[in-house]
């Protein structure tokens, strides 16, 4: 760098990719929130990365993966030009591209569509189907206490 004579805020500048770690991006307009695990930042472009420690499927990517990339992705559009895809990478140097279509996207505002119909529901929705991803769920205790869930559905006026 010193060859090139770049220091300090030059250098900053010069430097591509810019990496952002642990990112934590919001849209007020999507209702979404969430932390990039890394965000390659090129001149022209911004790239989504997620880490994953579980299995990869055979090929691609399971679908809730890919689902919050995409969702990642929309939400960096607000302050990044962002490329058509970006990757999973789950263990084992196991990297999958997830391509940024339209019919992703249309997905992913179904599904964001289908999550405020349920927060305006005055029903509590059944627990998930595969119970595997309630032993890894951060809302687990609450979720499966039924005097807690009792008492916070009364105070929201909520059929539990
Ligand atoms: S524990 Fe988590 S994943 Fe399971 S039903 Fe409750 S909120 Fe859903």
């Amino acid at each position: 760098m010193s060859d090139n004579n770049l220091f300090g805020k030059a250098l900053w500048n010069a430097l591509e990719p810019k990496i952002l770690s642990e990112h934590k991006v919001s849209s007020v307009k999507l209702c979404l929130v969430g932390v990039v695990d890394r965000v390659e930042v090129y001149n022209d472009k911004a790239i989504p990365f997620e880490i994953k420690s579980g299995r990869a499927p055979s090929e691609g990517v399971w679908s809730n993966h890919k689902l919050q990339l995409a969702a990642y992705s929309l939400i960096l559009r607000d302050k990044f030009e962002v490329s058509n895809h970006g990757y999973i990478d789950y263990i084992g140097n196991n990297r999958r591209k997830v391509v940024f279509n339209e019919f992703l996207e249309s997905e992913l505002r179904d599904k964001i569509r289908g999550a405020k119909t349920l927060l305006k529901s005055i029903r509590v929705p059944p627990h998930v189907e595969n119970k595997r991803k309630c032993d890894v769920c951060n809302l687990h205790d609450m979720c499966y206490d039924k005097v807690f869930m009792k008492k916070a559905g009364s105070e929201k006026n909520l059929k539990v």
